[in-house]
């Protein structure tokens, strides 16, 4: 069906491409890509031989237009970025946006994301989880915005650029505490897939005491603030306070 279809692909693990992301790559009449030599290189790959078209949020106007022309004339266009799900700290945000309001129908074909990838082997906490992305480069900014998520429920998810990532880790145990539970994962389905839950003084002392853990690509997942006061009902608190009266 004529469309825009959003494909993820491989965060590293080739073998993660779907069946259906490949159809879809073959088929399409264009692929959209972040980077087009990152994505020939993908579909060569794959013995896929198909024109490529650079697409980013700041490209001019022209790329979006075209992509927009071919799905109005019934065609298929596939966007795709360098890695993972589209949109989610990459771009289409604007491209899904315009063929929205042209009336066009985009169709998600859904694949691997670093950040669910993550927070499903972190052992935290998944049924509510805020997704932050980047933090700022700068840290007094960095330092805020996590002053900002500290009292957050919700487990949190970051991506950190590697060169970063001990500071951040730094930022984290001040603004979240030393004892906050976390998970470092780092090139997740690569050679060098790194998993590792502590307390954030421990990842922080890990990642410090070994250059390799500064490398990479790296998700971070901190678990929410868990307030053991808050969670207890009311009625259950009047009754420990009653029951703890009772005691010699
Ligand atoms: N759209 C991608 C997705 O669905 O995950 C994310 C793109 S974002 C520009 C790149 C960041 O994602 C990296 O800096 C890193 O934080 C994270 N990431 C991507 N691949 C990863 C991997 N294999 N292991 C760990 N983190 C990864």
């Amino acid at each position: 069906d004529s469309g825009l279809y959003v494909v993820a692909t491989p965060i590293g693990n080739l073998g993660d491409i779907s069946r259906r992301a490949l159809e879809v790559l073959a088929a399409a009449d264009l692929v959209a890509a972040e980077d087009t030599r990152t994505t020939r290189n993908l579909l060569a790959k794959f013995n896929i031989d198909n024109q490529v078209l650079a697409y980013h949020d700041h490209s001019d106007a022209r790329a979006g237009r075209r992509i927009l022309d071919c799905v109005t004339g019934g065609g298929v266009v596939a966007l795709v970025s360098d890695a993972g799900t589209p949109l989610i700290s990459d771009p289409g945000y604007r491209l899904v946006r315009d063929a929205q309001e042209a009336g066009l129908v985009v169709f998600p074909v859904p694949g691997p994301c670093a950040a669910v990838a993550a927070l499903s082997a972190s052992g935290l906490p998944t049924d509510r989880f805020l997704f932050e992305g980047f933090l700022p480069g700068k840290a007094t900014a960095r330092q805020g915005r996590l002053a900002e998520l500290a009292q957050r429920p919700e487990t949190l998810v970051f991506y950190e650029a590697p060169h970063r990532v001990l500071e951040c880790l730094a930022d984290m145990v001040e603004a979240f505490g030393a004892e906050r539970e976390a998970l470092l994962a780092r090139e997740l389905t690569k050679a060098f897939e790194t998993l590792r839950r502590a307390p954030l003084a421990d990842l922080q002392t890990f990642v410090a005491a070994d250059s390799n853990q500064q490398r990479g690509e790296i998700v971070l997942v901190v678990a929410g603030q868990r307030d053991r006061v808050e969670t207890i009902d009311a009625d259950s608190a009047r009754l420990l306070r009653r029951l703890a009266q009772e005691l010699p």
